[in-house]
């Protein structure tokens, strides 16, 4: 094959091979191979393994060979929940915070996620892709090869879809692809819009969420997934419960953003509806992990909240690992709670605050994120059959990758055997 590429000269390729999703102690078995070689064609993995097996291949005689100078390779990172798309920073409501000022007190200054509703709506088209492709390509320089991307900042007909054909055009297959494959999901209950803050308004959004944008959204094949914010000054369970309804008739299925910084019932409400994930647990309590351990759906971590926003609490990682839970990792990219573009990071923080080991962590945002987002059998490990996305990484181990933490140590990434980011 002409476009065969052989990548040798691993000191550790560490593949979560091996079933899909990882519950309990099978979570930290990460598959890791001394000197391994990763042979690709048509941007699909051909052997992954010990080099001198295969090396033994016969697509390997005819492939371009790249030595990797004892690097460690790892499956491409998967981030399950982004706020991508968003037109300006708050750091001035960071600065606000760390001088003792509260949410509700920011909130009525003009700040929070009204703060960036107004600046998207705001933003031209150009502007907001610019902004979302310069992202894009700092998480792939971080090892992402994957993004789920939430809307949630429009809260209008309009922007919520302008929003979502966005992320159609930065995904793969346009001009502007970014690289990075993108996962679009519908986040119009993200908080209840300034034009329906009165008695009865938040259903009155609600009910034009389930006639107009959700079915907008699916009309034109925009969105996989649909969210809401299920928490105290967001939406109800039980409008959470309609959104959900409405959405899986559309062929949208439920990911859920819950117990953040209450417990409201989400978590519940996950199992109830079969959500592909539900995001955040901080507050989940005994009966909302034993239920989700029974459960298919995802529980996806996001410590990087807790560490911007200066919070004790963090998601119970081990509680849920012990459960039988399926946990995953991702970064919550997003203006006002979590803004990093970096997965290792969230692993340095899962490591430290949330007593996950590094190889718990690395699975959490590999192939258990993978899982999370339907795509466990396309990508997430590095094994025969998969896409060749790939990070490789200038360490000795894989858990120097969380150990240095707050340095960037990915030096290449691949997206389907196509290199999207590289140090020089
Ligand atoms: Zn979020």
């Amino acid at each position: 094959m002409a476009d065969a590429l052989l990548l040798t000269g691993s000191k550790q390729l560490v593949t979560m091979a091996g079933p899909a999703p990882r519950r309990g102690r099978a979570l930290g078995e990460i598959g890791a191979i001394r000197d391994g070689a990763v042979l690709i064609a048509s941007g699909r993995i051909v052997a992954a393994g010990p080099r001198a097996r295969v090396e033994r291949h016969r697509v390997a005689r005819r492939a371009r060979r790249i030595d990797l100078g004892g690097r460690v390779v790892t499956p491409g990172l998967v981030d399950a929940h982004t706020h991508l798309v968003f037109a300006a920073s708050r750091a001035t409501e960071y600065e606000q915070r760390i001088a003792g000022a509260t949410y509700e007190q920011i909130a009525k200054a003009g700040g929070g996620i009204l703060s960036s509703v107004r600046a998207l709506r705001a933003a031209t088209d150009e502007a907001l892709a610019a902004g979302a492709r310069a992202r894009l390509a700092r998480m792939a320089a971080h090892g992402t090869t994957t993004v789920e991307a939430k809307t949630g900042y429009g809260l209008d007909f309009d922007n919520e879809l302008r929003t979502l054909r966005l992320l159609r055009k930065l995904g793969r297959g346009s001009p502007e692809a970014s690289g990075v494959e993108i996962v679009p999901t519908l986040l119009a209950a993200h908080v209840v819009p300034p034009e329906f803050r009165h008695p009865g308004g938040a259903d009155e959004y609600v009910d034009r969420i389930v006639r107009l944008i959700l079915p907008a959204a699916a009309l034109e094949g925009l969105a996989e997934y649909c969210d809401v914010f299920v928490e105290r000054g967001a939406f109800s369970v039980a409008q959470a419960r309609r959104i959900f309804a409405a959405g899986r008739a559309l062929g949208l299925k439920p990911r859920v953003h819950a117990e953040q910084l209450s417990r409201t019932g989400g978590a519940r409400l996950a199992v109830e509806v079969e959500a592909a994930s539900v995001d955040h647990l901080d507050f989940a309590s005994g009966a909302d992990m034993r239920s989700l351990a029974r459960s298919e759906v995802a529980c996806v971590m996001l410590p990087g909240c807790s560490f911007h926003l200066g919070l004790a609490r963090y998601a119970p990682a081990q509680k849920l690992i012990e459960a039988g839970a399926i946990v995953a990792l991702a970064t919550d990219c997003n203006p006002g709670t979590s803004p990093t573009l970096s997965l290792p990071m969230a692993m340095s923080l899962a490591c430290t605050q949330m007593r996950m080991t590094p190889g718990e962590a690395l699975a959490a945002c590999t192939i258990n994120a993978a899982y999370s987002l339907g795509r466990q059998a396309r990508i997430g490990s590095v094994e025969a059959g998969k896409d060749a996305d790939l990070a490789v990484w200038d360490v000795e181990d894989y858990r120097e990758i969380p150990y240095y933490f707050g340095v960037n140590y990915c030096v290449m990434t691949l997206k389907r055997g196509t290199v999207i980011s590289k140090v020089c």
